[in-house]
């Protein structure tokens, strides 16, 4: 199978050279030409396999340009019990008690708690293999920028990969305290953690003009290496989430909670529209997916593009109880606009140019028509984010962090609008103490304890829940990594941190 850019048809690039270059010359990003179709009595199949039994049949099918041994390897690394509490890195928990029942798709039993780790966990793999396919072999270096969770994500995925190295910059002031020990504490021969002086955009505008340096490129060449990036929009990002939509279906008709045939729908909180796409890539793949329903915060431009067909990012961006949905441009998308198109290159360039240039743009009634067919989008302030929270965990005893809440709130409001109780699945995509403060606050009546940690620990003494084993042995580990710098003295660290300076 091959992999077309959404700007221009007529690149084509095998699986490895998608995910070793990640986003295409001219912008663009890699799009498989076609989809592998699963029959009802294939998927059943399916549900005789474990997790991994699962993603090495779906990751068999799209990257073509790898043995089955190469995905075995990748799969058997990334999601083992040891990284993930159990056999099934993704486990769906029913919740049955009240007037709308939901399965809430668990996607945070990984090393930092987020659903980010189900993608992080093989990527390295995937990439380790990708770049010996097509760069025979030379070393990746990682550089990522992050206002918190990909960085941690990316740190514990790459960590001691062999032929890789990574770097991560941090705003100081621009992380909580608890993703920033999370940083400072990393573990690993090859990561370096780099606090700059500065807010994200900042780190994030200082890796991409390091990319993008000649010198510092031709320095990393001489040593056998070259850039790489673990950012969204690399395939080898999104293919890791389409199996945990299948796994879903899968173990829900081991439990005879759903029949085979039966339509679901997927609920999903959204920021850069990675984990929402993957459903609709499984739909496209055979699973009887009825409707998407997207979540947003109070960031809502996905709502108002999928209601009305424009999107405009030309709005005030709000720093919400959801941080990991902050987002004002969904990169992914435009993955979701090519195929709406049919694969209409031209015009999903010209939108996204339209949206760099003037801040919008405006998809065609035939668009417009597909999308409000099969999508419906919603969104919810911090005020009902945690109102939600505290009557999940009242009335259904069931603890939810503020990102999954987003989404049980906008799920809430779509059967109220639509009376559709189609069987649900909520992805549920970070663990409630990984923002303990918001959740503490929303099931509790008293004031709150001072530092993060204290928090941690009422909020387990409050719900009687366990510390998710990573965060509760923060507190001890030891401080690896605190070097803080200038923007300007970014490519310094960098060849520094690399010693090839
Ligand atoms: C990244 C993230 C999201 C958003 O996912 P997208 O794939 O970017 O839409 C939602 N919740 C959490 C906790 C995240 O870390």
């Amino acid at each position: 199978m091959n992999y077309n850019s959404t700007r221009n048809k007529q690149k084509v690039v095998t699986a490895a050279q998608a995910i070793a270059q990640g986003i295409s010359d001219e912008g663009g990003l890699f799009v498989p030409q076609s989809l592998p179709k699963y029959t009802m009595e294939e998927i059943k199949a399916m549900s005789g396999m474990d997790y991994r039994g699962r993603a090495k049949k779906i990751f068999a099918d799209f990257l073509t340009d790898f043995t089955q041994e190469e995905i075995n390897e990748s799969v058997d690394a990334a999601y083992t019990a040891e990284k993930f509490g159990s056999e099934n890195p993704a486990p769906v928990s029913y919740i049955e008690n009240g007037s709308t029942k939901m399965s809430v798709l668990e996607l945070w039993h990984g090393p930092t708690c987020a659903f980010k780790d189900m993608a992080l966990q093989i990527l390295p793999h995937l990439l380790t293999k990708s770049m010996k396919k097509t760069y025979s072999g030379k070393e990746a270096v990682i550089l990522v920028a992050t206002s918190g969770d990909t960085g941690k994500a990316a740190l514990e995925g790459f960590k001691d990969v062999d032929g890789t190295k990574i770097m991560v910059f941090y705003p100081v002031n621009g992380v909580s305290p608890m993703q920033k020990r999370q940083m400072a504490t990393q573990k690993g021969e090859n990561v370096s953690v780099v606090a700059i002086e500065g807010n994200f955009d900042d780190a994030q505008t200082g890796v991409k003009k390091i990319f993008t340096n000649a010198e510092i490129k031709g320095k990393l060449s001489e040593n056998n290496m070259l850039f790489s990036s673990a950012n969204s929009i690399n395939w080898g990002r999104l293919l890791p989430q389409v199996v945990y939509y299948f796994s879903a279906y899968c173990d829900m008709l081991k439990e005879g909670k759903l029949q085979p045939g039966d339509e679901i729908n997927v609920v999903v909180p959204t920021g850069n529209f990675g984990n929402i796409l993957a459903s609709f890539y499984a739909m496209n793949m055979g699973l009887p997916i009825r409707k998407f329903i997207c979540a947003s915060n109070s960031n809502n431009v996905l709502t108002d593009f999928i209601r009305t067909g424009t999107y405009d990012k030309k709005r005030t961006f709000y720093t919400t109880i959801s941080p990991s949905m902050d987002i004002l441009v969904s990169s992914n998308l435009e993955r979701l606009l090519y195929h709406l198109t049919d694969g209409d290159d031209q015009k999903v360039a010209s939108w996204m140019e339209q949206l760099s240039a003037s801040g919008e743009y405006t998809v065609d009634a035939a668009v417009k028509e597909k999308l409000t067919s099969c999508f419906y989008g919603g969104f919810c302030d911090d005020e009902n984010t945690q109102k939600t929270i505290r009557d999940m965990y009242l009335n259904e005893n069931y603890l939810c962090d503020t990102h999954t809440a987003v989404a049980i709130n906008v799920y809430q409001q779509y059967v109220a609008e639509t009376g559709d109780n189609t069987t649900a699945v909520i992805a549920s995509t970070a663990s409630p103490y990984k923002f303990a403060k918001s959740v503490l606050e929303a099931v509790s009546n008293g004031t709150l304890p001072e530092d993060e940690f204290s928090m941690v620990d009422a909020l387990s003494a409050t719900t009687k829940t366990p510390v998710p084993a990573p965060l509760a042995s923060l507190k001890d580990a030891e401080v690896r990594f605190t070097q803080t710098c200038k923007v300007d003295e970014m490519p310094g660290a960098v060849l520094g941190g690399l010693s090839i300076g």
